[in-house]
């Protein structure tokens, strides 16, 4: 029997993790820049409460949520996406209500039952930032200023900002209504699923795949024609400021986002390179959310990228991967079983500075120090019955070749100098 991991779902295996790591590591530090606190919400909750929040006609909720009855016949499912989560968590431990705006910063593992396909997986993992208690357009500019912040910094050049309005709920009623008279004339092209979107939710016929609804929607108003002027001078002044901000953005009038929630502003953020999955990023304004929840009214916006389709780019790019070699770390060698005492001491003291990986296999010392260089660490700490005696070890650079044995003790002090001294010396010593 041979088993495979689920379809969909992606092993993260050694090679791949420092680059990971390195992506963790942007985000914790823009998010901090920025003012936002890091939280963390079950990856399941209650089944009810993504129906309510995302909306029970879109495709995340009907057809791709992994929910189940758990033993005591609950229904409950593996959240498809982080927002719902975080505004039930803001409600229930009553963290609105400070005055101010409550900023909060997500990163974890998502799941949707589609299929899968390069870019798109059943379990993938999203970073996102909530931002509540504040509804003026500054707010939207600093998210999307946030994530183009996080995906330069993983080292990302061209980007493209797409930016849209679905208008609030003074003006998307009439225009919903106009939508659906456009739609009546064209029900013999709508596939049958959107010939009943167009009476229950006619936005959402623009998430359909099917030609006939694309070109049945080639001619239909879109909203940003028909937006009130409260919702057209925001989108406006959202505009200004990320014109301010030096941040290219394109006007884009069949931007669809496949949830329920959004009021006002969309965006998404894509790589121009990746094809057809080359959104990494998007959100927008979700003003009544808070309130639907069972919340105060809270004005709030939010967005999520996709880090599975950040790691893509950034690899085809290599703007990240040198910075991870581990070039400071050591890999000590034992020639003997008998230094493992000694390797555990030396190792437990060298750990407060450097990371230190033990050889323990009892193979040749050509052969550990092959796995050394493989690793990527500088030094190469040697232990054989000398060693032991003599309490010391042989310290090799394995940048110049230089080696020397020294007392133990001084090992730390030696690699450190060595560490400090840039260039490293010149290849001399010949090796043991
Ligand atoms: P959404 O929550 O659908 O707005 O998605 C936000 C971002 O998450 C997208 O731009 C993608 O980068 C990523 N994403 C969404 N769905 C998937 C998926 N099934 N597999 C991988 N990444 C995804």
């Amino acid at each position: 029997m041979k088993y495979q991991r689920p379809r969909g779902t992606n092993d993260l295996t050694p090679d791949r993790s420092p680059l990971w790591r390195r992506l963790r590591h942007v985000y914790e530090e823009v998010v901090t820049q920025f003012g936002y606190a890091e939280v963390d919400p079950p990856i399941f909750e209650a089944t009810e409460l993504f129906a309510r929040a995302v909306g029970e006609d879109t495709d995340v909720v009907s057809k791709e949520m992994y929910s189940f009855t758990d033993r005591k016949g609950r229904s409950l499912s593996l959240r498809p996406e982080g927002t719902a989560g975080v505004v039930r968590m803001v409600i229930e431990n009553g963290l609105l209500g400070g005055g101010g705006i409550l900023r909060l910063a997500y990163w974890g593992p998502m799941f949707r039952y589609d299929r899968p396909q390069a870019g798109r997986y059943r379990q993938f993992h999203q970073f996102g930032v909530e931002a509540l208690g504040e509804g003026g357009p500054a707010l939207d500019a600093e998210l999307i200023e946030l994530l183009v912040a996080t995906l330069r910094a993983a080292g990302l050049g061209e980007l493209r900002v797409d930016l849209g309005s679905v208008g609030d709920r003074c003006c998307r009623p009439a225009y919903v209504e106009r939508l659906r008279e456009a739609l009546t004339g064209m029900d013999d092209r709508l596939c049958p699923t959107c010939r009943e979107r167009r009476v229950t939710n006619p936005l959402r016929v623009f998430d359909c795949k099917e030609t006939g609804c694309h070109e049945a929607l080639k001619h239909a108003p879109r909203m940003l024609d028909h937006l009130c002027d409260d919702c057209r001078a925001h989108l406006e002044r959202v505009e200004a400021l990320l014109a301010d901000q030096a941040i290219p953005f394109r006007r884009d009038r069949d931007m669809v986002r496949g949830l329920d929630y959004y009021t006002r502003t969309v965006f998404e953020v894509h790589d121009p390179g990746l094809g057809a999955q080359s959104a990494l990023g998007g959100g927008g304004r979700y003003d009544h959310l808070v309130e639907d929840c069972g919340g105060p009214p809270t004005p709030a916006v939010g967005f999520s990228a996709g880090i599975e389709r950040l790691l893509g780019v950034v690899e085809q790019e290599g703007a990240l991967a040198a910075s991870e070699r581990r070039s400071y770390g050591a890999y000590l060698s034992l020639m003997t079983p008998a230094a493992e005492p000694h390797a555990a001491r030396i190792a437990a003291r060298l750990r407060r500075a450097i990371p230190v990986e033990v050889d323990f296999t009892g193979r040749s010392l050509k052969a550990q120090l092959k796995t050394a260089n493989q690793r990527g660490v500088r030094f190469a700490i040697i232990l054989g019955p000398d060693e032991i005696d003599a309490r010391s070890a042989t310290l090799k650079d394995l940048d110049s070749g230089v080696q020397k044995t020294l007392p133990e003790s001084d090992l730390l002090e030696l690699i450190q100098a060595w560490l400090a001294s840039e260039p490293p010396a010149p290849r001399a010593a010949p090796g043991r």
